[in-house]
């Protein structure tokens, strides 16, 4: 078994409206194949792919519907699992998706569709998510010491490849506001990689892992 063997699959279900209680159908996909199926991977980025429309009336939502991304280009599966549980940091996955059948796959587990499109991006772009998320993490710590009571969430949004800088966003909820951050590759990025190189944790999957700025580094 290989990489190419895997198709996007999706089943029909019968929705019910929380608001109306009106039945449809709605298509919903267990697994996308992000290298082949563009169409599919853009309404992931546009929140539309599983967002539920009832016909009867203005309710809508996304469905909260587990799924597997994967990219055999780029190397990576993510696995969407909106219920995970929130203090496990890996699952072990048997059969196909299994580490020994994808040596050097990033495998990856997300519970918020925000971090799906982010990790997608980063991976993309060739990039390790492990020294993003250390670059986050000096950002962060930085940051709160200055202003302990403004939360931000931080989103790596592309790469600029010909002045070899990394950006990230930084979105502030209760103010709506976005800041946008630069990073020098050579000074940032590729110092991370070496602190993660340092740990020992580079190319080590074993499973499909929960890596944010919190556990990104053991201790
Ligand atoms: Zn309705």
């Amino acid at each position: 078994m290989n990489g190419t063997q895997v198709f996007s699959k999706s089943a029909t279900h019968e929705l019910e409206c929380p608001e109306c209680g009106h039945k449809q159908n709605m298509r919903l996909w267990d697994s996308v194949d992000g290298a082949e199926d563009f169409l599919l991977k853009s309404q992931i980025f546009d929140k539309t792919l599983h967002l539920f429309q009832c016909g009867k009336c203005p309710f809508n939502a996304w469905v909260e519907k587990e799924l597997l991304y994967y990219d055999v280009r780029s190397r990576f599966m993510i696995y969407y699992l909106p219920e995970f549980e929130e203090d496990t940091l890996e699952l072990d996955v048997s059969g196909f998706f299994a580490q020994e059948n994808n040596p050097g796959f990033y495998l990856r587990i997300v519970t918020e569709l925000e971090e799906l499109v982010e990790k997608i991006r980063i991976f993309e772009d060739g990039l390790d998510d492990r020294a993003v998320e250390l670059l986050k993490k000096s950002f962060l710590n930085n940051w709160y010491e200055h202003y302990p009571d403004r939360n931000v969430v931080l989103r790596y949004t592309q790469m600029a490849r010909d002045d070899r800088r990394i950006k990230i966003h930084v979105f502030e909820p209760e103010r709506n506001d976005v800041i946008a951050l630069e990073f020098d590759f050579a000074q940032g990025y590729e110092k991370a990689m070496s602190m993660l190189s340092k740990a020992s944790l580079l190319k080590k999957d074993i499973c499909f892992l929960k890596v944010n700025q919190e556990n990104v580094l053991p201790g």
